[in-house]
């Protein structure tokens, strides 16, 4: 078992835990962004979320709702950004899934999730609704 989080989980590396059930693991992220950055991890090793199974999808979402309401009570932010890097070019480091919530604060410096990436596509909506509905 080579993978970090999944080591984190299974608690042979050490983390600050904030919230823990059958299914997840959330933890403080170590490198945080803003004071009370998480990530919340299905203790089943899972890479993405193509690759997690349908029956933990429902628990680990409803683990983000229980964690960002802890950090609402605790922390007091004006929001949240709750995302996620799904491969490594959106800038995916553990290829373990993990959902990032990012307190936001007032003047915390950052961005919307729309300032993520601007490459607008050529085709109309209705040509790319046709690829995806017709693949
Ligand atoms: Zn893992």
């Amino acid at each position: 078992m080579d993978c970090l989080f999944c080591k984190i989980a299974a608690k042979k590396i050490s983390s600050e835990i904030i919230y823990e059930d059958e299914w997840v693991t959330a933890f403080l992220d170590v490198n945080p962004l803003t004071e009370g950055h998480t990530l919340i991890v299905p203790k089943k090793h899972a890479e993405n979320i193509l690759d997690l199974d349908d029956n933990a999808i429902g628990p680990v979402f409803a683990a983000v709702k229980k964690v960002t309401a802890m950090l609402e009570k605790s922390l007091h932010p004006r929001g949240f950004t709750i995302g996620i890097n799904h491969g490594k070019i959106s800038g995916q480091s553990i290829d373990h899934l993990h959902i990032h919530v990012i307190p936001r604060y007032t003047s915390d410096g950052g961005g919307s999730l729309h300032s993520v990436v601007h490459f607008p596509p050529t085709a109309s909506l209705k040509e790319t609704k046709n690829k995806i509905l017709n693949a």
